[in-house]
């Protein structure tokens, strides 16, 4: 493909996991392509978001780890302590690896990566920041991704720090107040609970984790209380002060709380503030997300948006999938929508949820179900004495005995939500459910082994 007048058949505006996969496929259809990235390359995932949480995860399971092996007979010779800044440190190393390798592939795919912020000038021109050079191109993808929410109209906001700033802290807040109800917020309560720190949850709704199954909301809410995090529901901040000591949080309600960070976890905006869309002819929704239609094409039809910066499914697997459908339907003559239905997901809190499918409120919107559900404490707490227990609930149709959800807490979820995902994309049946046998001894033999319909 030749770029004719233009620079480049396709310039990428943020080098993500939506933009990324997208570069990397148009080169390979031939396309010449650029990718301007204005902080490092690998986006949110890559350097601020799953890949290093979930490094934070597993150093924050240790404690149970260590915990629970008493029961099976071992004794630690010394009492296990941990070190924030050797975690922060080789986490760092590894993000540093995975962007380098990031920009192997893309180098290798024939792609230029170009280190600056870009913004567009026209429908088909890009100016960078960095230097002023303006290019022209063919085709363009906004991937700017988004950015932590920070509700400005608290005094004392500036106090806060968000998830970038966690993922850095040089070191472990003794105590963190983290402000949110969502993935991000619960996550990181069960990150720094894990690894010592002392964490109230506030939340200002009725109950974490808006859009999840109820059972599991409620289930999660349980056991994070019975762990020590303080969470607390339709709480909300009324301002943050600092003091001698580090921060004092003051609630609506007169309450006060002594923290030495406050996290703020209040959801996301897109990035599309100041990027010159509107040189472009690029419309944008209230919430200054980027409209597109299923092929993820703007209101300039040349003009493409993926990922976190559409604001459809704020996922990583998403904006990939986004992205390579743009690539195979604009260079590679095959018109892809990417799906975003029955995504399956997790949550990393510690116990974790998995889940896959409609909610059982969302499957009762479209008619009856029956609802199948089983609470139970993991083999493996016989010994370790532990007392969480684990739920998994199967939302079916009842007229067509379809699987709908699947909702599952405690250890592993996430694994077992992948698998779970392909029969419920499939649209197995409760009977093709209970007709797979079952692994034994797992917990997750329990999907295939309720007999009996929850009454209630
Ligand atoms: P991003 O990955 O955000 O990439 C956008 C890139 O554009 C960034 O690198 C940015 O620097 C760059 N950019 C922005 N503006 C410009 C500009 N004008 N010029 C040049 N460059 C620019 N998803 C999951 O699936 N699983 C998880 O476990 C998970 N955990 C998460 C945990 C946290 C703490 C966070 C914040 C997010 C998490 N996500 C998770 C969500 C996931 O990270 C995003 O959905 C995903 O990164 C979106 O990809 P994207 O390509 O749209 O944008």
């Amino acid at each position: 493909m030749s770029a004719a007048i233009f620079d480049y058949d396709l310039f990428v505006i943020g080098a993500g996991s939506g933009g990324v996969r997208a570069a990397r496929i148009a080169a390979e259809y031939g396309a010449k392509v650029a990718v301007a990235e204005e902080f490092r390359v690998g986006g949110t995932c890559v350097i601020r978001g799953c890949v290093p949480k979930k490094l934070l995860v597993y150093a924050s399971r240790f404690a149970d780890d260590f915990a629970d092996a008493a029961g099976y007979g071992w004794t630690l010779p010394v009492t296990p302590s941990f070190d924030w800044k050797m975690l922060i440190a080789n986490k760092d190393k590894e993000i540093a690896r995975l962007e380098g390798a990031y920009g192997k592939t893309l180098g290798g795919a024939g792609v230029e990566i170009i280190r600056s912020r870009a913004v567009l000038d026209g429908a088909h021109s890009i100016r960078l920041t960095a230097d002023n050079r303006k290019f022209t191109a063919r085709n363009i993808l906004i991937a700017t991704g988004a950015r932590p929410f920070v509700d400005q109209s608290v005094p004392g906001c500036e106090h806060a720090i968000t998830s970038n700033e966690a993922l850095h802290l040089t070191q472990q807040p003794k105590r963190i107040v983290i402000v949110g109800g969502g993935y991000i917020a619960v996550e990181f309560a069960g990150i720094f609970h894990g690894l010592g720190s002392k964490v109230t949850l506030l939340y200002r709704g009725e109950e974490i984790l808006r859009g999840f199954d109820d059972d599991v909301r409620a289930a999660l809410h349980k056991e994070y209380a019975a762990k020590g995090i303080d969470v607390r529901v339709k709480s909300e901040i009324a301002r943050v002060d600092k003091t001698a000591g580090g921060l004092t949080v003051r609630l609506a309600d007169g309450g006060t709380i002594e923290a030495d960070q406050v996290m703020a976890a209040t959801g996301r905006v897109p990035n599309t503030d100041g990027l010159g869309l509107g040189n472009a002819g690029v419309a944008l929704d209230k919430h200054g997300a980027v409209i597109v239609d299923a092929y993820s094409m703007t209101t300039e039809p040349h003009i493409h948006a993926v990922g976190d910066v559409t604001n459809r499914l704020n996922l990583t697997p998403i904006a990939i999938r986004e992205g390579h459908a743009y690539a195979d339907t604009v260079f590679g003559g095959k018109p892809t929508a990417a799906d975003h239905h029955d995504v399956p997901t997790a949550v990393f809190s510690t116990p974790e949820i998995g889940t896959v499918g409609l909610t059982e409120a969302e499957a009762r919107k479209r008619g009856a179900v029956d609802i199948y559900k089983s609470t139970f404490r993991p083999m493996k707490a016989a010994l370790s004495g532990r007392t969480e227990k684990m739920l998994m609930k199967l939302v079916v149709d009842a007229a067509t005995q379809r699987v709908l959800g699947v909702h599952i807490l405690g250890p592993d979820a996430g694994e077992m939500a992948q698998v779970a995902g392909i029969a419920v994309k499939l649209g197995a049946t409760k009977a093709q459910f209970d007709a797979t046998v079952a692994v034994h001894p797992t917990a997750a033999e329990e999907l295939v082994t309720m007999r009996n319909k929850w009454e209630g």
